[in-house]
């Protein structure tokens, strides 16, 4: 038996592993994740090194492969949290310990640290006003020019003194050695913060939000660390909760992770924290670059921030005492990662805060099935918000309008006779208005435009989606029909994919409403750098009527002016071939519609949609929740879908399809043979793209209800995903 062993755990360094054998002894003892002593370089000194995996192939000569000497067992580096938390990672998402380490470990990345010099006045007052005297008298200008300029200040930067003052070296290096002054460099980090700060005052807390604090606070105090669902409907004010119960964490000397999504993590969120926390607080995001992004969890090392606000990578922050970690938002898809192991960061959320001993608590107007099951079932605890914060602000009267109708009266073009009066009223009002249009993945569903169905797959209970060849195809199990002439419920021959466009809609209510003003935000109008902040800087200014866009605009954001949303197309995400497009028909419209009437105005939300007796659309009509979750999990419990169970999908890529579908076959074999009734295999076939860059992709899920199982299954993987990677094979999980 072989281990690959690191020395000095870094990033960089989890490329070059040193290969050891493992003593006879210690066999079946040594596990990855583990510390031992190492005999390493020519003189053999004993080096601690960190095991990434075990083999028993040796790279190298065997002979020339050193023993490992022994296990250490109490290890206090201050690394070990994070390392505890990769091992979970990987064995729970896939992939191998070094891709979990490298997502943990923040990079230290090759940049320079900044430095910058400074000019420090060091002799007592006296001595330094009878030598600026002196000075004087000889007429040394730089020398007067500099003292002057130290009169006032302690302090000021070379730069400021060469560059401003025009101070030569020589006058410098004079003050220098009559030890009036010295220089001094410190390490100047990157400042990601607001130059301005708003100052925002602090909002007395409404009698719901105190007594969630309160409790929060006190059963912290407990020592209850039971994570927390913070369920308040859109404006009820979660953001002031979180802000009262970091206050008082820092106040306890903790340190706090704030979890924002991507998307939501805003100029004006920054500010709101930045004003509140001034120097304490940092930030990452995506568009840092490698300096700055190192420089604030170098500083979040050094104990010099105490709050961390990013998207879900700022949950790797390497704080020393951890107290809190925030995750709003909590139902957001884009805190799951896309790159290898893709893990959720909620659950791996739960998972620091059991390792650090700290306090999660979740936070959402429409929780994910997940959480809310978890509330339900004590495992989470369970604190509401039930009214909007803004005093006379009430949550807005949404309609819901039967597009099958409007059709069949005649009306062909995406705005009902509803949303076209109500569009008018509001432009004449002068006030502001979100148009959305429910769009997202590649997949063409194909829907009746009669009775408003999908046409779905008699197994899986998703939509089947449009193939080449007039073909219609389930991404779960690859059932294939041929594409019908008519409705197979209703016998319509109005048979469809749905594809309204954000630009098509951008130009329609051009051609209606020609004197409007109107932005559009989508990936196209945002892919420039702080595009999408642009966009929505301008609608805040008021200097647009219409918002019209994709899911982009419904999230989180707080626009006074808006007292209409129209929703185009609701049925979009709900004809997804995907068991979640439900649940995200239904969050993505109660968002939307949370957009409207969040000043004094009171907001009208139109829903249109080819279906109005869907429940995610009725449920999201009523702004019901419970009402929602109570269908939907009936649904996932007869479909053993998460979180009944838990499931993943594996996929093998490769540029030779007989490769990817040999490899697809080997581990469903392998399963189904090691664990034929406990985990259930739907598949193989061909991934929704099957071929992708000229390579050829194709899945399974596995599914079961036995967790012990399924990890095994997971280990099982990794070993085929080793043998495939021979044969220039890729296979993939992602945890559904
Ligand atoms: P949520 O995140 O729950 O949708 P926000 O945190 O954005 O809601 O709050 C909605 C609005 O209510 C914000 O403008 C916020 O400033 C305001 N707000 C929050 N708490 C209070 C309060 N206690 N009193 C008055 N206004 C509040
Ligand atoms: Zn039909
Ligand atoms: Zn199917």
């Amino acid at each position: 038996m072989y281990a690959d062993i690191v020395i000095d755990i870094s990033h960089e360094s989890l490329d070059r592993p040193f290969q050891y054998r493992i003593p006879e002894s210690l066999v079946g003892q040594v596990q990855p994740g583990m510390w031992v002593l190492v005999p390493f370089g020519r003189r053999n000194t004993q080096k601690k090194g960190f095991v990434l995996k075990l083999g028993t192939k040796a790279n190298i000569d065997p002979d020339r492969i050193k023993e490992l000497t022994e296990i250490i067992s109490d290890d206090n580096s201050s690394d070990k949290i994070r390392i505890a938390l990769a091992v979970w990672m990987y064995r729970e998402y896939g992939g191998n310990l070094i891709q979990s380490l490298r997502v943990v470990m923040p990079a230290r990345k090759n940049v320079r640290p900044k430095q910058v010099s400074f000019l420090v006045r060091t002799s007592d007052e006296k001595r330094f006003l009878d030598y600026l005297d002196i000075a004087r008298k000889k007429n040394w200008k730089g020398r007067v020019r500099l003292m002057e300029a130290l009169l006032c200040r302690d302090y000021i930067s070379s730069a400021f003194a060469r560059q401003q003052l025009k101070i030569a070296s020589d006058a410098i290096k004079a003050l220098e050695e009559e030890k009036l002054i010295q220089i001094e460099t410190k390490r100047f980090y990157r400042s990601v913060l607001p130059k301005e700060s708003a100052n925002l005052e602090k909002k007395q807390l409404n009698e719901e939000q105190q007594a969630i604090v309160d409790k929060l606070i006190s059963s912290y105090q407990a020592g209850v660390r039971t994570p927390a669902l913070l369920y308040g409907i859109t404006g009820s004010g979660k953001t002031e909760v979180y802000m009262h119960l970091i206050e008082w964490m820092i106040r306890q000397n903790k340190q706090v992770i704030v979890l924002i999504p991507e998307i939501s993590l805003t100029y004006q969120v920054i500010l709101n924290f930045y004003s509140r926390f001034g120097e304490q607080v940092s930030m990452i995001n995506s568009r840092l670059s490698d300096g700055e992004r190192s420089d604030q969890l170098e500083r979040a090392r050094n104990g010099e921030i105490s709050i961390m606000v990013g998207p879900r990578s700022a949950l790797f922050t390497p704080f020393s005492n951890l107290g809190l970690i925030i995750v709003d938002e909590e139902q957001e898809g884009a805190y799951n990662s896309e790159q290898i192991p893709r893990y959720h960061t909620r659950e791996t959320a739960d998972k620091l805060a059991q390792l650090t001993n700290s306090l999660l608590l979740l936070g959402s107007a429409t929780p994910s099935i997940e959480s809310f099951s978890k509330a339900e079932s004590g495992e989470y605890r369970k604190f509401c918000l039930t009214k909007r914060a803004v005093l006379g602000s009430c949550l807005p009267n949404v309609q819901v309008v039967d597009m099958r109708k409007e059709l069949a009266s005649g009306n062909r073009s995406v705005f009902s006779r509803e949303l076209r009066e109500k569009m008018e009223e509001c432009l004449a009002k002068k006030q502001q208005m979100m148009l959305f249009i429910n769009r997202r993945g590649f997949s063409r569903v194909v829907s009746c435009r009669s009775c408003g169905k999908p046409i779905e797959c008699p197994h899986c209970d998703v939509a089947l989606t449009e193939h080449l060849g007039d073909k219609l195809v389930c991404h779960y199990c690859g059932y294939t029909k041929a594409m019908p002439r008519s409705c197979p419920l209703c016998g319509s021959p109005y048979l469809a994919g749905f594809g309204l466009g954000t630009q098509k809609a951008e130009m329609m209510i051009k051609a209606q409403f020609p004197s409007a003003r109107v932005l559009r935000m989508d990936m196209d109008t945002t892919s420039k750098k702080d595009g999408h902040e642009q966009i929505l800087d301008s609608f805040r200014r008021r200097e647009a009527d219409i918002l019209v866009g994709t899911q982009m605009i419904v999230k989180g954001h707080d626009f006074p002016g808006v007292t209409l949303v129209g929703i185009l197309a609701a049925d979009m995400s709900l004809y997804n071939c995907d068991f979640r497009s439900s649940e995200r028909t239904f969050q993505l419209l109660t968002q939307a519609a949370g957009r409207a009437g969040r000043g004094m105005e009171p907001g009208n939300v139109i829903i249109q949609t080819y279906d109005p007796e869907n429940y995610s659309i009725q449920t999201a009509a009523n702004q019901d929740y419970e009402s929602f979750y109570h269908q939907e999990i009936r649904f996932r419990r007869r479909m053993q879908y998460p979180p009944i169970g838990w499931m993943c999908e594996v996929m093998a890529v490769s540029a030779e399809e007989k490769l990817a579908n040999q490899w697809i076959w080997q581990v469903q074999l392998l399963i189904n043979k090691r664990f034929c009734d406990i985990i259930k295999i739907i598949g193989p076939s061909d991934a929704p793209i099957a071929r992708l860059k000229d390579m050829w992709r194709k899945h399974l899920y596995i599914r079961s209800s036995d967790h012990k199982a399924y990890l095994e299954a997971m280990e099982l993987i990794q070993e085929i995903t080793e043998q495939a990677a021979v044969q220039k094979v890729s296979i993939f999980v992602t945890v559904c």
